[in-house]
């Protein structure tokens, strides 16, 4: 009888963990690419207002987000641990390429980036334009350190890995997911310097909503990324150098100069209004342009585009209008452009179609 038992219960077990490995077998393989940020901070104590980002390794972020085994087989790699304040092109261009290695691997079928929310309005675009994948990436950070009350990095990794294993999610570009939302990485800035709720598309809303791991998607993107983008990291060892200069009443020629003299191969203006500035700022940048330095105008505002030939001429002095994108995005999309071109009116094109 007893014997009977044991056979019954060791059955038991047996199918239960037949059952357990189909299950994991069946689940999506995600791999996450950490790279730092206040998602993987650390403050001295629970009540210390300072902390430190990128305290905590990979593996730490993912062990701490209960139920996450249940939605995806995660894997973890650690490309960076730096606080976003300090990317550059660098760790941009070791991240792009690992990236597109992991998403050839026939064992991904997705991938999350934790990274900080300082500068992720830019990397998350840089991706989108070099990555040659269609497999889902979600990008996600956090407001509070992992060591805060009610820290919010938990609940972005698992609504994160809930949208990137979404079958709507594919062929989305890179995308960016934070307090709930789901937004594309071209559309994406950050807005408020503390508040949970930072991350807006401001000009056109989000991409979709994620919900205790529950997705709904909105309108899809309009404009050329990933396979469609004419960019690649291949084979490249730098990026072109690119300024922004802040527009303000009484802006003089003189950073303009500075930044032309110390090789800057284009430069960005955060205008004022619809990409506009002073008299002598425009003097100088025109006479940069004449010089081959491709000049972009795009605006201080949070929204709005900036038009070609609105109140500057920009078929007389030769400029780039930035149309949707803010100072920190045009950025990027003329390093990019740079690596491809020195011709404003190709650069012009460029920024109408991605
Ligand atoms: N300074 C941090 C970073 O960008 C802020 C954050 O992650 O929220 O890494």
């Amino acid at each position: 009888m007893r014997t009977r038992s044991v056979f019954l219960s060791l059955g038991l077990v047996l199918v239960a963990g037949v059952a357990l490995a189909q299950g994991a077998a069946t689940l999506p393989r995600v791999r996450v690419l950490a790279t730092g940020g206040t998602i993987a901070g650390a403050q001295a104590s629970a009540t210390d207002y300072g902390y430190k980002s990128g305290a905590y390794d990979v593996n730490t972020l993912i062990s701490a987000v209960p139920n996450l085994d249940k939605l995806a087989a995660i894997t973890g790699e650690q490309v960076a641990n730096i606080g976003s304040q300090d990317m550059n092109d660098e760790v941009w261009l070791k991240l792009a390429k690992r990236l597109n290695e992991v998403l050839a691997a026939p064992d991904v079928d997705a991938a999350l980036i934790t990274h900080g929310t300082d500068t992720l309005e830019e990397t998350s675009y840089f991706l989108s334009l070099v990555i040659k994948s269609d497999k889902p990436v979600v990008m996600v950070g956090s407001m509070r350190p992992a060591t805060a009350t009610s820290a919010d990095g938990p609940a972005n990794i698992y609504n994160g890995v809930a949208a990137a294993i979404d079958p709507g999610a594919r062929g989305r570009g890179v995308l960016v997911s934070l307090n709930d939302e789901i937004h594309y990485a071209r559309n994406v800035v950050k807005t408020d310097t503390t508040s949970l709720q930072t991350f807006a598309s401001l000009n056109r809303g989000p991409a979709g909503l994620v919900h205790t791991g529950k997705v709904s998607w909105f309108q899809p993107m309009d404009k050329k990324q990933g396979a469609a983008s004419e960019f690649s990291v291949e084979g490249l060892k730098a990026l072109p150098r690119v300024d922004i200069l802040y527009a303000h009443a009484n802006m003089s020629a003189d950073l303009i100069e500075a930044a032309v003299k110390k090789g800057a191969k284009g430069l960005v203006v955060a205008g004022v209004g619809d990409g506009n500035m002073t008299t002598p700022a425009l003097d100088a940048l025109t006479k940069a342009a004449k010089k081959g330095v491709v000049v972009v105008r795009s605006t201080r505002l949070p929204m709005g585009l900036v038009l070609r030939n609105n109140e500057v001429n920009d078929d007389q002095l030769g400029l780039v209008a930035s149309g949707e994108l803010n100072p920190p995005k045009s950025r990027v999309l003329l390093q990019l452009a740079l690596t491809k071109t020195q011709d404003p009116k190709r650069i012009q094109q460029m920024f109408y179609e991605y």
